[in-house]
């Protein structure tokens, strides 16, 4: 048996001897952001198939207090939040969304937030995690050697896709969007790889139109800046920029006012001060995360969250307190 075989059968092991209901008892007062990206309709590679959705609303509905992030920020200024409280986060603001994710919640009544990046509903961009990857997907079979940034490595495709995506993702979460684009342009070109112009079905965000269905239906719509770059990586006055004119864009557009922010990529080294400033000088209340490498609450603008995914086993885990337990061991142990 393999590690993570191993894994996931002590984790149900656990769920089996009640686990899961005393890490709940024992992190009740710990809020749980969890964070979600894409659905589908069908079990597919990175997405959340929409009976796993289904399935695991109903076992939070079950076991939690689910709310938005609007909810949980105004339930923490009154020191109101409930035990048990997990709040629903989905990043980027696809179309999928909508068709798959949206229905579900309101089967569950339960509301979630969506962070939206604006130039994406706009679809004035393909974000560049998505030209990354039909990039790699699109490279010819064999033996490449390739880089962006650095000397090339050599890699025999289609074996070695997740080690290549990796790597080139590696080499370009540091850099500045505009010479991410540049980069990838210049890596895609000599393949005859498009990475430019209209954004391709399988990557189409929702339209102004869903958002303001969403957000009459109690979904709220939180900022996620205007072009999805990482915030530290960019000059004063375009972070700035990509907070800012978010907030503006999506006030514009959408009729309730917007109060959540979420860090684009969102890692510890993803955003910085200036981008804390700038949420807030903007009117956000919160921003959030993709990381929980601090477990505590004490800044609304870095708040922690957890990755959910198509697991239910894994969502239970990390609902139930398991993960933040084990987190606070591990700082315990370094003590
Ligand atoms: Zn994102």
């Amino acid at each position: 048996m393999n590690l993570r075989a191993l894994k996931s059968r002590l984790v149900r092991l656990a769920a089996a001897c009640g686990g899961y209901a005393l890490a709940r008892v024992l992190t009740a007062r710990q809020p749980k952001i969890l964070m979600y990206h894409r659905f589908s309709e069908q079990p597919e590679p990175g997405h959340v198939d929409r009976l796993s959705w289904r399935q695991q609303l109903a076992y939070l509905k079950r076991h939690h207090q689910v709310m938005n992030m609007a909810q949980f920020i105004a339930l923490r200024a009154r020191n109101a939040v409930p035990p048990h409280t997990v709040v629903l986060t989905i990043d980027d603001g696809y179309g999928d969304f909508y068709s798959v994710a949206f229905p579900e919640l309101q089967r569950a009544g339960l509301s979630a937030t969506l962070f939206v990046s604006t130039a994406f509903i706009d679809e004035q961009l393909w974000l560049w995690p998505d030209r990354l990857a039909t990039i790699i997907d699109q490279l010819p079979e064999g033996e490449l050697a390739l880089a962006v940034v650095g000397e090339p490595r050599r890699y025999r495709l289609p074996a070695e896709r997740p080690r290549l995506a990796a790597d080139l993702k590696a080499q370009l979460v540091p850099l500045a969007l505009a010479q991410k684009y540049q980069l990838l342009s210049a890596l895609a070109a000599p393949f005859g790889i498009v990475v430019e112009g209209p954004v391709p079905e399988a990557f189409a965000p929702c339209s102004w139109a869903q958002l303001r269905e969403l957000q009459a239906a109690g979904i709220e719509i939180g900022g996620h800046s205007v072009h999805h770059p990482i915030l530290s990586a960019e000059a004063d006055e375009q972070v700035r920029r990509e907070i800012i004119d978010c907030k503006l864009k999506l006030d514009a557009e959408l009729p309730q006012p917007v109060i959540s922010f979420c860090y684009p990529n969102g890692e510890a080294a993803d955003y910085d001060q200036r981008a804390k400033a700038a949420c807030r000088d903007a009117g956000f209340t919160s921003a959030v995360a993709a990381h929980h490498d601090h477990l505590g609450f004490d800044d609304n603008y870095d708040l922690p969250r957890y990755s959910g995914n198509h697991d239910m086993f894994h969502v239970a885990k990390v609902a139930s307190g398991i993960d933040y337990l084990g987190r606070r061991l591990m700082q315990w142990g370094k003590v």
